[in-house]
């Protein structure tokens, strides 16, 4: 793809996403599907023997696609014919905190964390990295208004070649895994003059804690990998004085961008979302379901995220029709069980617990909810010096027995500690609501 082409695309992307109707949009998700499950029949043998036979290929006839399948089966998914076994070895012997370089000179290959030690495989072709590329640089959601070139801060836990595309836009990227600590990362924003931060809102907080050591002016925040809190948000935008805008991207592909208006919306021309049922009784959190409708060196075909999303059907007025993602409430992972009074379980989503803590006070600095088993749940808050402590203790117990008391569960032993949250530790992540069992 030469740089006239990408511009092409890149305009093609940003008339897609302010200008189509919901209607266009159909459309085009109908011929997109039924093209990449005519390719995945063709080219994959594994999708060669699910969806062989005359009959017409629909998308719901595809059986839902997880991690741990995804990787039992990757020899045979993968339409170049690559090997599980041999991409490993590759990966093994890459640096680590580098870019990893081109398997066989042509496929980029991602490794993503395995929270319960599953690791999934990705795999892009040369014209997907550039595809991604130019969706990165389309929908990056800096405002206008900042100055290029863009001298960014990346900060995410391993690096893949296909984020580096974004590199023929003039951007510059500097890539830090998590390990850095924050006055190494302040140093190479002084010494590169870096004027955009990316990563996951942990870091960006770490960051933010420093503000008075770092010397250039920062325009623009990206926030992705965790759940963005609006606290942290706003803080991170009065400090910095910058906006702060949000990505949602994972292996899979990428799912979320911030519009004009400051809405994280779905990118529905590339990525064909479904929601379903997740069980939560008081609010709007749903499963999702993924098809890329343009990968197909590796088909993603309703692909089960471990993501919860609130998906606002309203519209948003920057005048775009992809759907708005009004909030990522968590991981499905994490959800707690609580007994219920006829033995059954009932369902407490991560952002319930989320808000019995934060709202419990505003002296709370840290804080992690871990449920260890059913009927154990461990607390973690660190409060500001001289806050009542117990006072926010018992506000949080109380919180949460509303929440529980609602669903019709038992909330069993809550007990406190004031030890800082851990991290998950294959992705590193800060989870602040975590289910162990
Ligand atoms: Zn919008």
């Amino acid at each position: 793809m030469n740089m006239l082409t990408k511009l092409w695309l890149v305009r093609r992307l940003n008339k897609q996403f302010y200008g189509w109707d919901k209607d266009t949009l159909q459309k085009h998700q109908e011929q997109r599907v039924s093209w990449i499950l005519k390719h995945a029949a063709e080219q994959s043998p594994y999708y060669n023997r699910l969806l062989a036979g005359p009959q017409q290929f629909s998308l719901t006839a595809v059986p839902l696609m997880d991690k741990a399948t995804m990787m039992e089966h990757f020899n045979q998914l993968n339409t170049a014919g690559l090997s599980k076994d041999e991409l490993m070895e590759f990966l093994n012997n890459q640096d680590p905190r580098g870019t990893p370089g081109l398997y066989g000179g042509q496929f980029s290959v991602g490794l993503s964390s395995g929270t319960s030690g599953n690791k999934g495989l990705t795999l892009l072709a040369q014209d997907e990295r550039q595809l991604y590329g130019c969706l990165l640089w389309a929908r990056n959601g800096i405002p206008r208004q900042v100055k290029k070139p863009y001298r960014v801060l990346f900060a995410i836990r391993t690096n893949n070649p296909a984020y580096m595309e974004v590199g023929s836009f003039g951007v510059k990227l500097v890539y830090v895994d998590y390990t850095r600590s924050p006055e190494a990362l302040v140093e190479l924003i002084n010494e590169k003059k870096l004027n955009i931060l990316a990563g996951p809102p942990s870091l960006l907080a770490m960051l933010a804690a420093r503000r008075d050591l770092i010397r250039p002016p920062i325009e623009t925040i990206i926030a992705y990998a965790e759940v963005l809190e609006s606290k942290t948000k706003t803080s991170l935008e009065e400090t910095f004085g910058a906006p702060v805008v949000q990505i949602y991207q994972g292996a899979e592909g990428f799912i979320g961008s911030t519009c004009r208006a400051g809405n994280m919306h779905i990118n529905e021309d590339i990525v064909l979302v479904e929601e379903q049922e997740a069980g939560d009784s008081l609010g709007h959190a749903k499963k999702v379901v993924l098809t890329d409708l343009y990968r197909t060196t590796q088909p993603i075909i309703r692909y089960a995220l471990n993501d919860l999303l609130e998906i606002d059907h309203r519209g948003c007025t920057c005048g775009s029709c992809f759907r708005v993602i009004k909030k990522i409430h968590g991981r499905a992972d994490d959800i707690f069980h609580l007994a219920g009074p006829d033995g059954k379980v009932r369902f407490l989503f991560p952002d319930y617990v989320q808000r019995s803590i934060i709202r419990a006070s505003d002296d709370i600095l840290e804080y992690q909810a871990i449920q260890h088993a059913l009927g154990s749940i461990e607390i973690r808050l660190v409060v500001k010096e001289g806050a009542g402590l117990a006072d926010i203790q018992n506000a949080v117990c109380d919180n949460l027995q509303q929440w529980a008391q609602k669903i019709g569960g038992q909330l069993g032993r809550v007990s406190f500690n004031t030890k800082l949250p851990e991290r998950n530790p294959q992705s590193n992540k800060l989870i602040r609501v975590v289910r162990r069992f």
